[in-house]
């Protein structure tokens, strides 16, 4: 029986989340690819966050509304589960956006695909999805031609999974654009990457691919799968922790590998 899991058209669909997923818990990506449902996790962060960049974007355009609009329209709560004042996290977040995306001939968000072959000549499509785009940044965190990521948490410089979403602007630009990574929560929290091998994501795609055609996701638990992995209640807690044998539902058989979406 075929690998449903296997692009039908021979083009592997890749993006920073895939392959984060594939170095973290290959088994998560697995249930991911495979469309399984995952538990309903707390998405007031996410709320808040996506209520920031549109703002943000709109900011770039010169036809932001009032910070209101956002809240109201990407519905985020007052307060969270663990007590937390979201809307103050989005006010603070919004004071700091302007230095970032008021920047002259700064494009604002959009996504990109980037189209190449790997080492073991395997065809791909990596989806980057770039916040803003700066052809001579005055920053001071970082001049000339830079890719900008708004984050809306407090910890940035240690995230790893950040730092592979940078190496993957890096390539889709060619190296021609350095990558600032950068907290609106607190923008003494940042990085910056300006150089990567160009073929560090191309063999990372290999990896990915290999780890695909060998059904081989192995299930990495940590001590952070119970707050953070909204696959844990439902295939990974006590009793299912033994991994069934998990079938791959009918729709994932005609989608999984077409999937572009970073979610
Ligand atoms: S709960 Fe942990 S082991 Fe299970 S899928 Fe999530 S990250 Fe992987």
């Amino acid at each position: 029986m075929p690998n449903p899991l296997v692009p039908k058209d021979g083009v592997w669909r890749v993006s920073a989340h895939k392959l984060n997923m594939m170095r973290k818990c290959p088994f998560s990506l697995y249930l991911y690819l495979s469309r399984f449902p995952s538990a309903e996790s707390d998405r007031s962060y996410l709320s808040c966050g996506n209520a920031v960049h549109d703002y943000a974007e709109e900011l770039t355009k010169g036809c932001a509304k009032e910070p209101e609009y956002y809240l109201g329209k990407y519905d985020v709560p007052r307060v969270n589960s663990d007590g937390k004042d979201i809307h103050k996290r989005f006010y603070t977040c919004i004071e700091n956006v302007p230095e970032y995306a008021l920047q002259e001939g700064g494009i604002p968000e959009r996504t990109e695909y980037t189209s190449f072959t790997t080492p073991k000549g395997r065809n791909c499509r990596l989806e980057t999805r770039i916040d803003l785009q700066l052809e001579d940044s005055q920053l001071k965190e970082c001049k000339g031609k830079v890719i900008v990521d708004y984050k809306t948490g407090s910890h940035v410089k240690n995230n790893n999974e950040y730092k592979l979403q940078a190496q993957c602007y890096l390539f889709a630009k060619k190296g021609e654009y350095k990558a600032l990574f950068v907290s609106m929560l607190d923008p003494s929290e940042y990085f910056v990457i300006d150089s990567s091998p160009a073929d560090y994501i191309p063999k990372l795609c290999d990896e990915y691919i290999d780890t695909v055609l060998m059904h081989d996701f192995e299930r990495k638990m940590d001590f952070n799968c119970p707050r953070f992995c909204p696959y844990y209640q439902m295939y990974c807690k006590d009793e299912y922790a033994k991994c069934q044998q998990l079938i791959v539902p009918e729709e994932a058989q005609t989608e999984a590998g077409q999937n572009d979406s970073e979610d």
